[in-house]
């Protein structure tokens, strides 16, 4: 007879860990939440037949896992940035390129990830934020500040918050970063094709329950509150959300610390829409500014047409000042950019934070956490495999590729218990 398994989330950790269950002969039935699949990744259409990301866009070049994905399921993926050639600064007032930086400016920086890199190499995860770390090495404001905005346009989190350790792995992503032709949702529409109907959408789990040799989950259907049994689940749902449910599973008091602790970062995206790529005069790559909207780019970069999509992301405790003036602060935020902007004739914007299903953007670790309970962090407690970004390898915790890798992982640890 062949092993029942439950996925939990149809994000990509959800539909990969799917996919390769199916692939291995597994009986699954997938559970979504929302009316749709993809979680934190959702291409949206605006007019002109283009489209932008309310979620995941940019493919790092060492995301291999993703990219064989892609490969196998035939999607093209098309250059978007090179770093850091394309990034352009708004500090204090003034625009700057890496062109136009001073050699002091750029020396400062250039100090600043070295010893950056150098943390990432002793592995330390010092009892310090990166704001702390910053007073503490360097006295150039101007680097100073990029640093701060990356901390908010990377991680989406204050640099008062994240963990200087943790922020140390930005140096691990790749030289240039890519798109999925069509948008990031093509990848998550390839898996679910694949699975089909053992997809169900709309079907939130309200509990996980472990009995000796099953486990059963309680869903909410329109049928009313249902229970399902199987011999595996794998749990890709956000720890900011799961931390709310119920589960009655024998964990250790590592795993309910980390499960009730976990940092996530804040992170509204909104997308403008205008009739011309006025911005394309001027050598715009990747915007990081002091604006409300701490980075804006353009998302239109290789689709065809006229008018153009821009990009833009405020996060952390700022982003608080933007929740429910969304469009509008995104907008005067490129009109303080470029000044005399026209009107945006199409917009879409999302709060991933005020999302129920998400409850925040994606995971990041405070000072000592990578130490204290990540770095030997058992993903399995009985029956049940934790799967997500945020219990990937550190490097790609937040990423696409973390999703992708866990639901990888949960999938072979099955087939491992099964064989075993
Ligand atoms: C604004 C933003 C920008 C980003 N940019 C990038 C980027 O450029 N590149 C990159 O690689 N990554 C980026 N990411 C991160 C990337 O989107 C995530 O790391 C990845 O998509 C997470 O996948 P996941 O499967 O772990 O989680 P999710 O996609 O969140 O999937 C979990 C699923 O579980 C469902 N769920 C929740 N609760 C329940 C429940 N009780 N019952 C049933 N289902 C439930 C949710 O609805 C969701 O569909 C970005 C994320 C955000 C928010």
């Amino acid at each position: 007879m062949s092993k029942r398994v439950i996925v939990v989330g149809a994000g990509l950790a959800g539909l990969t860990a799917a996919y390769e269950l199916t692939c291995a002969g597994f009986d699954v039935q997938l559970f979504e939440a929302r009316e749709r699949f993809g979680g934190r990744v959702q291409t949206v259409s605006l007019g002109a037949e283009q489209h932008g990301e309310l979620g995941a866009e940019f493919v790092d070049d060492n995301h291999t896992a993703l990219i064989s994905y892609a490969t196998q399921f035939n999607l093209k993926l098309e250059p978007a940035f090179k770093f850091p050639d394309d990034i352009c600064y708004y500090i204090d007032g003034n625009f700057s390129t890496q062109k136009t930086l001073t050699a002091q400016q750029q020396a400062s920086l250039n100090d600043l990830y070295e010893q950056l890199d150098q943390l990432l190499t002793q592995q330390a995860d010092p009892a310090q934020t990166l704001a702390e770390w910053l007073t503490s090495h360097s006295t150039d404001p101007f680097a100073c500040k990029v640093v701060r905005q990356q901390s908010y346009g990377l991680y989406a989190a204050d640099p008062e918050a994240i963990g200087v350790g943790f922020f140390a792995y930005s140096g691990t992503s790749g030289d240039r970063n890519l798109r999925i032709r069509g948008g990031s949702s093509q990848l998550a529409m390839s898996f679910a094709h694949f699975l089909g109907d053992r997809i169900h959408l709309n079907t939130p789990v309200r509990r996980i329950q472990q009995q000796e040799q099953t486990i059963s989950v309680s869903l909410e259907t329109v049928q009313g509150q249902v229970e399902v049994f199987a011999d595996w689940i794998v749990v890709t749902i956000p720890w900011s959300v799961l931390r709310h449910l119920s589960i009655e599973v024998p964990l250790t008091e590592a795993q309910r610390e980390a499960i009730a602790h976990l940092s996530y970062g804040v992170s509204i995206k909104t997308l403008l829409q205008y009739s011309n790529r006025f911005w394309q005069q001027s050598s715009w790559g990747l915007v990081v500014g002091e604006t409300p909207y701490q980075t804006v780019w353009e998302s239109t970069v290789t689709q065809p047409g006229e008018a153009g999509i821009l990009a833009c992301t405020s996060s952390g405790t700022p982003s608080r000042n933007v929740a429910g003036h969304s469009v509008e602060l995104a907008q005067q935020t490129v009109s303080t950019l470029k000044p005399k902007a026209p009107k945006a004739i199409a917009t879409a914007t999302h709060d991933w934070s005020a999302d129920p299903w998400s409850q925040g953007s994606y995971c990041y670790f405070a000072p000592r956490d990578l130490k204290s309970w990540r770095s030997d962090l058992p993903y399995s407690a009985g029956r049940v495999i934790f799967a997500g970004e945020h219990s990937a390898p550190v490097e790609y915790c937040g990423y696409m590729e973390g999703a992708i890798r866990s639901g990888q992982r949960a999938a072979a640890q099955i087939s491992a218990f099964v064989i075993t």
